[in-house]
């Protein structure tokens, strides 16, 4: 094995480099070294290149990883185990795996009651610690799902992107035979559409302005898409369902006005589950929900369990990756053809991915 490899490096705002590194040293024990087939560009990814930092540690040292300042962004990613720290004992070196990025302590109250992906500690792979936009990465084994078969490597990059919507269709309980609404038809909208699908869902509304998107949306099996700048959709789903509104809704967009609106297209006693990642505080009367019953749920990432349930959904086609995949690059134009692509092009973009 080289001693270097090649790594994109977030350094700041706009600033993130594809650089020469040292390759990660011998894993840790209970850690792998996994050297990297593909890796996603996320969401989290962009915003920490256009207005970083976000996640990122600068001011003071993470407070389970230690890492502080310039770090290797990436984390949906797919490779095969290389190395073997001591007492690992879930895989063996050769395995190929989708790794989850919930790096935890273990300790605290979430962690044990199995809810680690809301850890007080919690690392994300590639923002709390160096992630897989390189040619190696070590990280927990323990966060180490291999992939069966049936799943090839660039749709295994998917599975992570793929958990937050599945996780997030499980949080709303039962949809079997339900009308439910996702607001957003990005990643984890199409992701959260096609779980809601695959979990029974009778009718599914998705909110969408970009025309690209809308029609991502119908090749991912939303039975009715509408725009919500050129109609008025609380009015047009109520009118679907009796005058009721929707049985559940998913946010998945995270902003200050589709928040209170994922409350305002449920009926009675419905769900809405907030999914996307808010920037700015909503306007918003919490006498929509005493006044109503509805129930409002927050849910981050993933575990394990929905790695599982996603990779199996993928093996038997109920959930589609080559249909988000809009891009294929290598490491090196990260950049040009990665990070600045889906800024300019944002409405013809799903996901990219990047091979090291
Ligand atoms: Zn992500
Ligand atoms: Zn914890």
């Amino acid at each position: 094995m080289s001693e270097t490899m090649q790594a994109a490096v977030w350094h700041g705002k706009e600033d993130v480099r594809i650089e020469t590194v040292p390759v990660p040293p011998f894993p840790k024990a209970g850690w792998v070294k996994v050297e990297v087939c593909w890796c996603g560009i996320c969401g989290s990814d962009l915003h920490e290149y256009m207005a970083g930092p976000i996640f990122i540690p600068t001011e003071a040292p993470h407070p389970l990883t230690g890492k502080q300042g310039s770090l290797i962004l990436g984390h949906e990613f797919t490779g095969t185990v290389v190395e073997v720290g001591e007492g690992v004992s879930n895989v063996s070196i050769g395995d190929f795996v989708a790794p989850d990025a919930c790096q935890h302590c273990g300790e605290c109250v979430t962690c044990r009651s199995g809810r680690y992906n809301v850890c007080e500690k919690l690392a994300f792979t590639g923002l709390h610690n160096d992630g897989a936009f390189a040619n190696y990465v070590n990280i927990p084994a323990e966060l180490c799902y291999r992939l069966p078969s049936g799943v090839t490597p660039e749709a295994g990059s998917l599975i992570e992107p793929l958990a937050t919507g599945f996780k997030a269709v499980r949080e709303a309980g039962a949809v079997l035979g339900e009308t439910v609404v996702v607001i957003g038809a990005g990643t984890i909208g199409l992701g959260t559409l096609m779980a809601a699908k695959a979990a029974g869902a009778g009718k599914v509304i998705v909110l969408e302005m970009s025309k690209a998107r809308s029609a991502k949306a119908k090749e991912c099996g939303a039975d009715v898409v509408l725009n919500p700048a050129e109609c008025d959709a609380v009015s047009e789903i109520k009118a679907m369902t009796n005058g009721s509104g929707a049985d559940a809704s998913f946010e998945c967009v995270g902003n200050k006005l589709t928040g209170p609106l994922a409350v305002d297209v449920i009926r009675n006693a419905g769900r809405a589950v907030i999914v996307g990642i808010f920037e700015e505080p909503s306007s918003f009367n919490f006498f929509s929900l005493s006044g109503t019953d509805k129930r409002v749920i927050g849910t981050l990432a993933y575990t394990l369990d929905d790695f599982k349930g996603v990779s199996t959904l993928l093996a038997t086609g109920q959930l589609k990756a080559d249909a988000m995949i809009t891009g294929q690059i290598e490491l090196e134009d990260i950049v040009e053809k990665g990070f600045l692509e889906l800024i300019n092009n944002k409405d013809e973009n799903i996901k990219i991915i990047v091979k090291p």
